[in-house]
């Protein structure tokens, strides 16, 4: 009680052709945490991400948003930015106009932005190379600052770590952890494989077959790893 929370969702359920993908999904998100939301494929990681970000609407439940309830939620989702299965890049664009292109599209002003943005994913001397020349963890990173153009105050990232090499793997996890101490970011981030987010997030909800088996924090996990406790069935 008393505590302040960015996000509550509160027993969301959707199904898909009679099949249920998520099954009374409830989590809380606190402020300045990362979040690892752990799961196989199919378990339901994207479809939750899209129901938060009201891309889907749940057939049951509820989502509270920065201490609002509602259906839309349409101002408290602006405070939301997103990466979910894809990064939503321009292929014949270079990094700078993707973020222009973005920018201009959303109406936010600031004629920095898209410097400081540049900077803080590592991108600033890509030049006039188009995106569709970037490796993966460069197109990663560019989806990422696409998803901050909004100063957001709740970053969901699908999978941004999928496929990257060691490298790159390391450029987005001290990203991550970055945002969060520097601009006090509660990201909520998925992964099928919780080892490529050990140690960047600070809680991990397992998620299998739609439904919440547990949230735990670092410490917990350590704990349970000292004592060879499998979680869930990863
Ligand atoms: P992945 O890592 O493979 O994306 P995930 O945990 O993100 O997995 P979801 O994408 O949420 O899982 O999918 C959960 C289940 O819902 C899957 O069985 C998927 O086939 C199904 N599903 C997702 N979106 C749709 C849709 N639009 N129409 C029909 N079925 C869907």
């Amino acid at each position: 009680k008393g505590k302040e929370y960015i996000l509550r969702t509160n027993s969301l359920s959707k199904s898909y052709h009679g099949c249920r993908v998520l099954q009374k999904v409830s989590i809380d998100l606190e402020p300045g945490r990362i979040y690892g939301l752990i799961g196989q494929n199919g378990a339901g990681k994207t479809t939750l991400m899209r129901a938060i970000t009201g891309l889907t609407f749940p057939e049951e439940g509820s989502i509270e948003l920065f201490g609002q309830r509602g259906k839309d939620l349409p101002e408290e989702r602006k405070r939301i930015g997103s990466m979910i299965e894809y990064p939503s890049i321009i292929p014949y664009m270079s990094a700078g106009e993707n973020l222009t292109y973005y920018k201009t599209l959303r109406g936010i002003p600031g004629k920095a932005l898209v410097g400081e943005l540049l900077a803080l994913v590592g991108l600033k001397d890509t030049g006039r190379k188009a995106a569709r020349n970037f490796s993966l963890g460069m197109k990663q990173r560019l989806g990422i600052a696409i998803a901050l153009i909004g100063n957001p105050d709740l970053l969901i990232l699908d999978e941004p770590i999928n496929g990257l090499d060691p490298l790159g793997v390391i450029e987005i996890r001290e990203l991550i952890k970055r945002l969060c101490e520097e601009r006090h970011m509660t990201i909520l981030i998925s992964s099928h494989n919780l080892p490529e987010l050990y140690q960047t997030a600070t809680d991990y909800i397992i998620i299998h077959h739609g439904s919440i088996k547990r949230a735990i924090t670092q410490k917990e996990l350590e704990e349970n790893c000292k004592h060879h406790i499998l979680i869930g069935s990863m």
